[in-house]
């Protein structure tokens, strides 16, 4: 069965900054044809539960509360890839607008909800090494595959 790593929150770990999650629905029947391997970029960086909300600015990653956490984020990167590198995974689930793990969209930095073009610091990292990237409205496309 291939494996394909997978934002934590989309499981259902509450691992997201608030302590909640973002189940998908397509879980189940994802299950069926993969294994998949829950990873949470943030809190594997280093970040706690609840965490301060953070979001990209100018190459950097900022919270809430104004602190540079972008060390945290890119620990969070570098141990997603090397996930994918030892379990031989060439493709990932991730949730899209964070800052993690956005594939098309994150928020603009200025804490607002306004959404602009762009990846989060994990998603950016790992299609820079030829990893597949998908976000929770694709997962159709990889069950029909
Ligand atoms: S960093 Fe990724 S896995 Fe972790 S809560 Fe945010 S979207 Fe979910």
């Amino acid at each position: 069965m291939e494996r394909i790593l997978i934002s934590a929150c989309l499981v259902g770990d509450n691992v997201k900054y608030n302590g909640g999650n973002n189940k998908s629905p397509l879980i189940e029947k994802l299950l069926e044809k993969y294994e998949l391997i829950p990873f949470c970029p943030e809190v594997e960086g280093g970040l706690r539960i609840p965490r301060s909300p953070s979001e990209r600015k100018d190459g950097r990653v900022i919270n809430q509360a104004g602190d540079d956490v972008t060390t945290a984020f890119e620990r969070g990167a570098e141990l997603a890839f090397n996930i994918c590198l030892f379990l031989k995974i060439k493709k990932v689930i991730l949730k899209e607008r964070s800052p993690s793990c956005g594939s098309k969209e994150i928020y603009d930095g200025s804490f607002s909800s306004r959404v602009i073009p762009g990846m989060g610091v994990t998603a950016e990292y790992l299609k820079e090494k030829g990893i597949e990237v998908y976000n929770e409205d694709e997962i159709d496309s990889l069950l029909n595959d």
